[in-house]
């Protein structure tokens, strides 16, 4: 789960890492009260989850209330890459002396936490990466044992030289450290750590993704959530146990399993089609999944074919079958489908097809048209048939 930066600085604030202080606003009114509060100048910030706010235009600076409600007005309702920014943070300006960059994050492969510091701070650490890998430095912290103060120093003294900076700095990233482990994060962020004019420490921008997987442990960020990081399609399906993200093709997929449904996509791929989606139905049998996931494609407005390919093992494929057949009753889609059902169950699925008049064993059915006609034989005459790209219109 992503938070806002007006989240994640809510957080740091809680494990006592300096933030630039500042309130959320929805209109113009509020951003020039909390101005007046804060005492302009301030900044107003673009609460999209995305980066790269101010190279788009959502990060200006106001020198008085009156221009912060103005610079609000303009942030407020502006699309960046794709966003709508219906939130501004309104922060107490800080007077920048350095930039730098802090980021936190687990390394699978090598199963550890990598902590990277760089001293080219405020813009896009993608970038630097690409231009100037030397100026990254990283260290990778085994879990089990922590982030020590000697690695902190290590990494700390790699941004500063002053001896009382390197202290604060030792301290900071210690307070990020507990920060990433103590709410379960997949990402602590922080572009830029900034060194103030008076030579304090502040994190100026913020970010954390939470692992949704440990958000169990934490109830009080469940409604922290923001609307806009899964499309309506994709909350739904969360609702009815079923994986599903959102793709950009044109062939709507139903699975069962993590694994068949990547296979699918792939051979998909393979043949030059694009998938409209991931689905993958669960292992657990339930006719009702494969109604909601049927009544979730066919709203999708690109989707021109759906193609389910169900290899039973937990998954019954009569309760595919059942669930397939009441959908089609319900939803009436008027695009063909293409079934594979194979495994547990596999002649009760198909009979039940067959019963509801749907002919089935790798069959094509032009649905709107009523009019059948088998894969089989058309894999008969043509093996090549069986690609998406034959299946079209
Ligand atoms: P991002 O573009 O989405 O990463 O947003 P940031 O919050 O990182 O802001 C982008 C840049 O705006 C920072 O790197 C700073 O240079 C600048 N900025 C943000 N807040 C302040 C501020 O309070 N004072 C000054 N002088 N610059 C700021
Ligand atoms: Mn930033």
């Amino acid at each position: 789960m992503k938070l806002q930066e007006y989240q994640a600085k809510e957080i740091l604030k809680r494990y006592d890492a300096r933030i630039q202080m500042g309130e959320v606003a929805s209109t113009p009114d509020e951003a020039e009260a909390i101005a007046k509060k804060y005492s302009a100048p301030v900044v107003v910030k673009a609460q999209v989850l995305v980066g790269g706010r101010g190279k788009a235009g959502g990060i200006k600076l106001a020198q008085t209330p009156q221009e912060a409600r103005e610079k609000a007005e303009k942030i407020l309702g502006m699309e960046i890459k794709g966003l709508v920014v219906k939130k501004v943070l309104v922060a107490k300006a800080v007077d920048i002396e350095n930039e730098s960059y802090v980021g936190i994050i687990l390394d699978r492969k090598s199963k550890k936490i990598v902590i990277m510091v760089s001293p080219e701070g405020g813009i896009d650490i993608e970038e630097v990466a690409k231009k100037t890998p030397e100026k990254i430095y990283k260290a990778y912290i085994d879990p089990f044992i922590g982030l020590r103060p000697y690695t902190a120093q290590y990494l700390i003294r790699k941004l500063y030289d002053d001896p009382e900076l390197i202290k604060r700095g030792i301290l900071k990233l210690m307070k990020l450290y507990n920060v990433f482990i103590g709410v379960d994060a997949q990402l602590v962020e922080v572009n830029p750590l900034v060194v103030t004019g008076d030579g304090n420490l502040c994190c100026v921008d913020a970010k954390i993704i939470l692992d949704d997987s440990a958000l169990f442990r934490h109830p009080e960020f469940e409604n922290w959530r923001d609307p806009d990081e899964y499309s309506r399609e994709e909350l739904e399906a969360k609702e009815a146990g079923l994986s599903f993200v959102k793709l950009s093709g044109n062939i709507g997929c139903v699975v069962n399993g993590a694994g068949l449904a990547m296979a699918t996509m792939d051979l998909i791929k393979h043949y030059g089609g694009e998938p409209a989606n991931f689905l993958d139905v669960g292992g657990s049998s339930n006719p009702q999944k494969a109604v909601k996931a049927l009544d979730i494609i066919t709203r999708e407005k690109g989707v021109k074919v759906i193609l389910f390919n169900i290899f039973g093992g937990i998954t019954r494929c009569d309760d595919i079958a059942n669930g397939l057949v009441e959908a089609i009753k319900q939803f009436k889609p008027e695009i063909p489908i293409i079934a594979r059902l194979t495994g547990t169950n596999q002649e009760e699925g198909r009979r039940i097809l067959k019963e509801a008049q749907i002919p089935c064993l790798l069959q094509w059915m032009k649905w709107s048209g009523k009019r059948f006609q088998s894969l089989h034989n058309m894999e008969r005459r043509c093996p090549k048939a069986i690609e998406p790209r034959n299946l079209r219109g």
